[in-house]
């Protein structure tokens, strides 16, 4: 697809977590159509980064946007009613609800009203076989992030923030899901993984930030960022 303007933008974005600076001035920009990677090492600032996008945290100073809105104050749940989806680095299921009730609970704090948002949700994440009327509990990880994908999904976001969606996958629960967000942003949407495993990165961003200590400290395609052959200042 091609790039557009970003959809999310966030400029000069400090948050604190008591005296302590977690980010210390952050620009990043979501466009429609790209997969964008954040990466770096524990502690970097990658969740609070997303937090903020998300309204889980607010920031010290800064802004975010959503096209021309600023929605820096704006609380979570009404960024997922514009349009904002996400999915929680610690999976975040209802455990007594089944699959299929939990990506109808996603459907319904969406931006439209879409009767068939749910079925073509669960058929794109191969969950509309039997899988479906089991609960969510007991599930294995692979299946789980993919209820918990689908829940975000089912909201029909504009952007779609991951935090980690590759922890506890499978080399081949990887790649399927590398497949999915290319499909995804194909499609038009604008996508941030903040995320560990660089082989889910390297397989489906266009774009890579590598964070350290609060900051975006290098930026680039994969193969530039995170130093493959061709890279030019990989490590
Ligand atoms: P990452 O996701 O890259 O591992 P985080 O954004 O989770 O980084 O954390 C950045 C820094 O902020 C870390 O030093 C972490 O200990 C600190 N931090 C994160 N959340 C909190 C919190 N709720 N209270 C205090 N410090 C926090
Ligand atoms: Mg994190």
């Amino acid at each position: 697809a091609p790039a557009s303007s970003p959809v999310l933008t966030a400029r000069a974005l400090y948050a604190r977590y008591g005296g302590f600076t977690a980010l210390g001035g952050v620009d990043l920009e979501l466009p429609a159509g790209r997969v964008t990677a954040v990466v770096g090492p524990n502690g970097a600032g990658k969740s609070t980064l997303f937090h903020c996008l998300a309204g889980t945290v607010r920031p010290a100073r800064g802004s975010v946007r959503f096209g021309a809105r600023d929605i820096t104050r704006m609380p979570a749940h009404s960024r997922t009613r514009l349009g904002i989806a996400r999915t929680f680095q610690h999976l975040a299921v209802f455990p007594t609800l089944t699959v299929a009730e939990n990506v109808r609970v996603g459907a319904e704090q969406g931006r439209v009203r879409d009767a068939g948002a749910v079925e073509r949700t669960l058929r794109l994440l191969g969950l509309d076989g039997p899988v479906r009327a089991l609960p969510a509990a007991g599930l294995p990880t692979g299946t789980l992030r993919r209820v918990e994908l689908a829940r975000a999904l089912a909201a029909g976001p504009r952007v779609l923030l991951l935090d980690e969606p590759a922890a506890g996958l499978d080399t081949a629960e990887v790649a399927a899901l590398a497949r999915i967000l290319g499909a995804l942003a194909a499609d038009g949407m604008a996508l941030l993984v903040v995320e560990h495993d660089l082989d889910l990165v390297a397989g489906v961003a266009d774009v890579v930030h590598v964070m350290a200590a609060g900051r975006i400290v290098a930026s680039g395609p994969p193969g530039h960022v995170l130093g493959t052959p061709e890279g030019a200042s990989g490590p």
